[in-house]
């Protein structure tokens, strides 16, 4: 009898356990921990700031994994010995035969001065909540989307946050009233995806009359004044502040020293396996370097993936079989555009010299593509 545990019911966490429990006969224990009760989907967070989801709607109470004979533990991770094959939570101590970390990425507004009282966090639920109200008596005027630092995850989320707040002020017929500009360190959107596609978006930015302001580094955010401050650049003014915050590797894997100094943790890029025997990580916690020196972006899709590899082979090599499934680097995103329109870009972020992804051409099936798989989540995974 062998003992998995999996830290983390997110994205990569939650499709590993599934997947292992298929694989493997009962008399294997996977035991599935998040000090979070509920499993959150994060890419309704945009729909939802829209009013077009209620937040209960996009969530699931994680224990539901154990009507699939998967234990779930809802306790904070503290501590992960990989010498004693030990994982500390706030009250108890589990030992592993194999260990899947999926940590995801901790959010840091605090490390941006003035940035935690200041507008809004799109990446966490209850800010986004607010924000859906606030917009409701939104009148129009200046709207400031600010990526804070890299790398952040799903790269496409804030463009996305763009497109459809234009099409939001437009149909409340104050669009002409607003400037909509977005801010980020990055040279072009959504870098990894290469510049090409990243001229594409810019340019469809521009055709929607949303600013682009590359290579802008967030320094401070003055609330009372309503200014933002960026390295070497004039002060800027808002109304509506929606930023995306610093994120650094989870604090356990930082105290755990099992991570570099930003708490990602290594691992080699088609296997996920950590330094560590029996350790993999996958999903926002992994860090993994293309041939090109970049790092992989940050979002679920590699996280599912890596999931699946991870799974396949920690039950091969329990049932004395190949282990021998690779992560190829393959993915895709939805880009939602508004006006029922997405974008949708896929490839190979693997490949040499640089990633092979193509951007398919903007229309409906995109966003009802993106609409489906939303419902296919929660059937599949729960
Ligand atoms: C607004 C938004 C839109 C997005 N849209 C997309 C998209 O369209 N496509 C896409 O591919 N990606 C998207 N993403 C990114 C995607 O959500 C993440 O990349 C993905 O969830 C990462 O999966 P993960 O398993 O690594 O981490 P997570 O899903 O973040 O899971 C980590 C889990 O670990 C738990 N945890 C952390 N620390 C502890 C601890 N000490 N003790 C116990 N539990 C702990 C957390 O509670 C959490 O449940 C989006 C993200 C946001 C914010």
């Amino acid at each position: 009898m062998k003992r998995i545990l999996i830290l983390g019911g997110g994205t990569g966490g939650l499709v590993a356990a599934n997947e292992l429990r298929k694989k493997l006969s009962k008399e294997h224990k996977i035991i599935l921990i998040d000090r979070n009760d509920k499993h959150i989907y994060a890419p309704s967070f945009l729909w939802l700031m829209l009013g077009k989801r209620k937040a209960q709607k996009i969530q699931k109470p994680l224990k539901l994994v154990k009507r699939k004979g998967i234990d779930f533990v809802n306790e904070e991770i503290i501590k992960i010995l990989p010498e004693k094959k030990i994982v500390k939570t706030t009250r108890n101590e589990f030992d592993y035969d194999y260990l899947i970390i999926s940590l995801g990425a901790e959010l840091a507004p605090e490390n941006i001065k003035g940035l935690s009282n200041a507008g809004y966090n799109l990446y966490q639920l209850e800010d986004v909540e607010r924000l859906r109200d606030d917009l409701k008596k939104f009148k129009g005027e200046k709207v400031s989307i600010v990526i804070s630092s890299l790398p952040f995850k799903c790269p496409a989320a804030p463009y996305e946050a763009a497109f459809l707040l234009d099409e939001y002020f437009d149909k409340k017929g104050v669009r002409e009233k607003t400037e909509i500009s977005i801010f980020t360190p990055e040279a072009l959107p959504m870098p990894a995806a290469g510049p090409k596609n990243g001229e594409i978006i810019k340019s469809m930015l521009e055709s929607r009359n949303i600013r682009f302001n590359p290579e802008t580094q967030l320094v401070s955010v003055d609330s009372n004044k309503k200014e933002i401050q960026f390295k070497d650049k004039t002060p800027v003014n808002y109304d509506l502040l929606i930023f995306v915050p610093p994120h650094k590797g989870p604090e356990v894997i930082i105290n755990s020293n099992l991570g570099n100094e930003m708490g990602w943790i290594p691992v080699d890029k088609n296997t996920l396996k950590t330094n560590h025997n029996n350790i993999f990580a996958i999903g926002d916690v992994a860090s993994i370097t293309l041939s090109s020196g970049k790092p992989l972006s940050k979002a679920g899709v590699f996280a599912h993936f890596e999931a699946e590899v991870v799974a396949d082979n920690i039950a091969a090599e329990i049932k004395r079989l190949n282990a021998d499934k690779r992560y190829d680097g393959r993915a895709y995103c939805f880009l939602e555009l508004g006006y029922g329109k997405a974008g949708f870009a896929g490839g190979n972020f693997y490949a040499e010299p640089v990633p092979a992804i193509k951007m398919r051409r903007p229309g409906r099936l995109w966003h009802l593509g993106k609409l489906l798989f939303e419902k296919y989540w929660f059937w599949k995974w729960f």
